[in-house]
């Protein structure tokens, strides 16, 4: 019989699903674990990235049910967002339609993979039954204060038509679609991050470990908290002060002016009357003319100009500059920065360039730093120089206390500041959730009554050719009753940032199909948090800090108790083709479905599973897959050629008695040693490449062994039980083969219901074992020895092998080291 994988797979995949082999429910006994790959957006078709992410996520869903664990493994759609309005408009297609019917294919292209998902907990997050919740949400976040709504400068790409967080923006480019971001003010609805911003970076400490130090040094970074000192500047001849923001207290001995950023409020009162009014006036409107993207760039030629007024530092009296700066934003700390050229090179450069001075305040040590010859500046720790009290105490020591003597003194306090803004969830896109409230003429904003949920968002529609919403033109959504005085009013016509839904989908998995609550409870506490997430690593900052902070606020508004939501993460490497990431526009993409048609999905998932460690990317190969294929056949005919010799055992089932050859008890060693070396290697390293090559030597094994082996009964048990072994350990892998090999064994029994195998400490002792001789070092034989050998013995052995005596010959044995088990060290001359 030929292996047919579309027959097996197909006859499998419907067994599973007739017979529900992969619900679960949170009233088990059994300890329980939760496995969730990021869910995809359907786009129509699914890619080789996907079925990389979703088969590492299978094999550890199946292996941990194998474990004796209650698995949670589901699957569904991050629904809303722009492509579909894309995809709607360039094929006159309603973005509903064309999404569903998406998400139809890839559920079908999906099942053929045959991952063990609870299909039950299928969830879409434009269907109304799940974005009603979100609504809930929001007039939550309402009331209690974590929602605002703000007018100010806003990120816009022009291409998508609508705003995006800062999240969203990299490096000045839209994240979708690479057009340059460009700033439009505009009114908008922000979630409150910044109140939770500590904690955010605190709970980063709970997730070392079970994250990659990777994700979690970015997460730090875009979080960017840095402490230091607010620090309060006197006007001279005025009552008026200008705070400072800066990190560096320790310097303020060394300021030599101050840079106000061209928005600051207080830049007319400084300039009222002076002579360069006019020119600081022209001066503020040309910067603040430009792009926000092109003002914080690197690349910015640092520029500035005098206002004509001074201030008075506070800690030694001194007569300071006042400027306003190009590079100064308004919106970072206080808008404006207190110069220290000697110690910042930014401030360096503009001392040189307006010919400002220089004074040192800290000594690096073994360094006499001179502002006449600096050619750079000095940033490195020191002492505290020219500090008036602080002198001569290191200057991270000053840090502290510089920022008291400012807080004792009234002219400062020690601050704490980050680089994370809050979360602008506005988007003036149609497909995606209605934010719930009313403008009314009489009563301004008003939340929608929680009893009017959902608002719907009309499905009956024409997406408009330029891509603007087409909700503000369509009266029976906008149009309204007050929910508060019943007067007509307005609906707000922004819809929710689709990462607000990929922020909470994993708690409505726990009881996805709720109609009166986001979900239960008691199932959500008992599945949370996720054991284990996986998805790529260019979530490292958007999806995931969002999650883990809709998860805080969901908590702090009584929805939940845990912290954080995903304890352990797995960034898996991309699936490339020469040399670059498959891309429809690039060409290089290989159609999984094209594969499983060739070779079956078991084939497909091995390779995607074995070419690799899954944080790695890997180049995808025709030789590999063949390989791969290969290996499996490799299986199935042993099975063929060992007809009528098998019989039905479980796995690591043979005992020393029945090993009678040389043969047996090579093949009982090897079963327990793989299925130690499998377990282990999935378990704590996720190697699941190494724990398949392990499985391969076994099976390599197998084929040297098996003609010695059968004919007997004792032989035929070491066999049936190893291959039962072989068939248990590859069945995270390649699970259709593996439960249609189990049914031709004999086994009544599915084998998702089996437990992994477990080896013996016993089985594993050898009696034979292999010790490395050295002659001054360099190998120069492997011997057998029988484990009971003595050191003595080892020694005698080792000196009587042909090749030692050839390299002894001569000289004088001086020293033998023996380390038991091992290694013998001969030192001669
Ligand atoms: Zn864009
Ligand atoms: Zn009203």
């Amino acid at each position: 019989m030929k292996y047919d994988p579309q027959a097996i797979e197909t006859k499998w995949q419907q067994t599973w699903a007739t017979n529900g082999d992969f619900h679960t429910d949170h009233t088990s006994d059994k300890p329980k674990h939760y496995v969730l790959e990021m869910f995809p957006y359907p786009s129509g078709n699914i890619h080789m990235g996907h079925v990389r992410n979703y088969s590492l996520g299978d094999v550890v869903a199946r292996f941990m049910r194998m474990k004796g664990k209650n698995v949670m493994h589901p699957m569904g759609w991050d629904a809303f967002g722009l492509p579909a309005e894309n995809a709607a408009i360039k094929n006159n297609i309603h973005p509903a339609k064309w999404t569903h019917s998406n998400i139809d294919n890839m559920r079908t292209q999906l099942s053929r993979l045959g991952y063990s998902f609870d299909w039950r907990r299928e969830l879409a997050t434009c269907d109304k039954e799940y974005y009603r919740w979100e609504q809930v949400f929001f007039l939550k976040f309402l009331e209690k204060g974590l929602l605002y709504r703000k007018r100010q400068a806003q990120n816009w790409c022009p291409t998508c038509n609508t705003v995006l967080a800062n999240e969203q923006v990299e490096d000045g480019l839209c994240w979708r679609c690479d057009t340059v971001v460009e700033q439009r003010d505009l009114a908008q609805w922000f979630l409150r991050i910044t109140d939770y911003a500590e904690e955010l970076l605190a709970d980063l400490e709970k997730l070392k470990g079970g994250w990659p130090d990777r994700v979690i040094s970015m997460q730090e970074n875009w979080i960017g908290k840095s402490i230091g000192a607010e620090i309060t500047f006197t006007v001279e001849d005025s009552e008026e002060t200008i705070p400072v923001f800066t990190t560096r207290p320790d310097t303020v001995f060394g300021v030599s002016f101050m840079s106000l950023a061209p928005e600051h409020p207080m830049v007319e009162k400084l300039i009222e009357g002076k002579e360069q009014a006019d020119d600081v006036r022209a001066f503020v409107k040309r910067i603040t003319s430009m792009d926000r993207i092109e003002r914080t760039s690197d690349n910015l030629e640092k520029e500035g100009i005098f206002t004509g007024a001074y201030c008075i530092n506070p800690v030694n009296g001194a007569k300071v500059p006042v400027y306003v700066a190009n590079f100064v934003l308004v919106d970072y700390g206080t808008g404006a920065v207190m110069a220290v050229p000697a110690h910042d090179q930014r401030d360096f450069e503009f001392a040189r360039k307006y010919d400002l001075p220089l004074q040192v305040v800290i000594q690096p040590e073994g360094e006499e730093l001179d502002p006449a010859t600096m050619t750079e500046a000095i940033s490195a720790p020191g002492m505290m120089v020219n500090s008036g009290e602080f002198t001569g105490i290191t200057n991270e020591e000053g840090k502290d206390k510089v920022a008291v003597w400012l807080q004792e003194n009234n002219c400062g306090e020690k601050t704490i500041n980050y680089r994370l803004r809050d979360w602008n969830i506005s988007r003036q896109r149609y497909w995606g959730a209605p934010i719930p409230v009313v403008y009314c003429d009489a009563c301004g904003i008003v939340p929608e009554k929680e009893e009017n949920l959902p608002i719907e968002l009309p499905l009956n529609v024409q997406t408009r050719e330029d891509g603007r919403s087409p909700l503000p033109d369509t009266p029976e959504f906008v149009n309204c009753a007050c929910p508060k005085c019943g007067l007509p009013a307005r609906r707000e016509t922004d819809t929710m940032d689709t990462f607000v839904e990929s922020s909470w989908y994993f708690a409505r998995y726990t009881d996805a199909q709720n109609h009166d609550a986001p979900f239960t409870p008691e199932a959500l506490e008992y599945w949370a948090p996720v054991d284990q997430y996986i998805g790529g690593v260019e979530h490292a900052i958007l999806h995931l800090l969002y999650a883990r902070f809709f998860t805080k606020a969901l908590r702090d508004c009584g929805y939940l108790t845990f912290d954080e939501p995903f304890a352990n993460l797995l960034t898996q490497g991309m699936v490339l083709m020469d040399g670059s990431k498959m891309s429809k526009s690039k060409g290089n993409v290989v159609d999984p479905t094209d594969m499983i048609a060739r070779y079956g999905a078991d084939t497909v998932r091995l390779f995607c599973l074995f070419a690799a460690p899954p944080e790695r990317d890997f180049e995808w190969s025709e030789t590999g897959i063949d390989g791969s294929y290969r290996f499996v056949n490799r299986i199935w005919r042993l099975i063929e050629e060992l007809e009528g010799e098998l019989i039905t055992v479980a796995p690591c089932s043979s005992t020393a008695d029945d090993c009678t050859s040389k043969e047996a008890k090579g093949i009982r060693l090897k079963e327990h040693e793989t299925v130690k070396k499998a377990g282990d290697d999935i378990e704590q390293r996720f190697q699941f490449n190494t724990a398949i090559s392990a499985v391969m030597e076994l099976v390599n094994e197998l084929y040297l062994a098996k003609d010695a082996l059968k004919g007997d009964e004792k032989g035929r048990k070491v066999l049936s039980s190893a291959i039962s072994t072989v068939i248990n350990l590859m069945s995270p892998f390649t699970p259709h083969l593996c439960e249609e090999i189990w049914e031709q064994l004999g086994h009544k029994e599915r084998l998702v219901h089996a437990l992994w195998p477990t080896y013996s400490e016993e089985a594993m002792v050898k009696d034979v074992l292999t010790v490395v001789v050295q002659v001054n070092g360099k190998v120069r034989a492997r011997l057998e020895v029988p484990a009971s050998a003595g050191k003595d013995e080892v020694e005698e052995l080792a000196k009587n092998d042909v090749n030692v005596q050839k390299h002894v010959e001569g000289k004088t044995i001086r020293k033998v080291i023996v380390i038991p088990g091992k290694l013998v060290n001969i030192v001669a001359n």
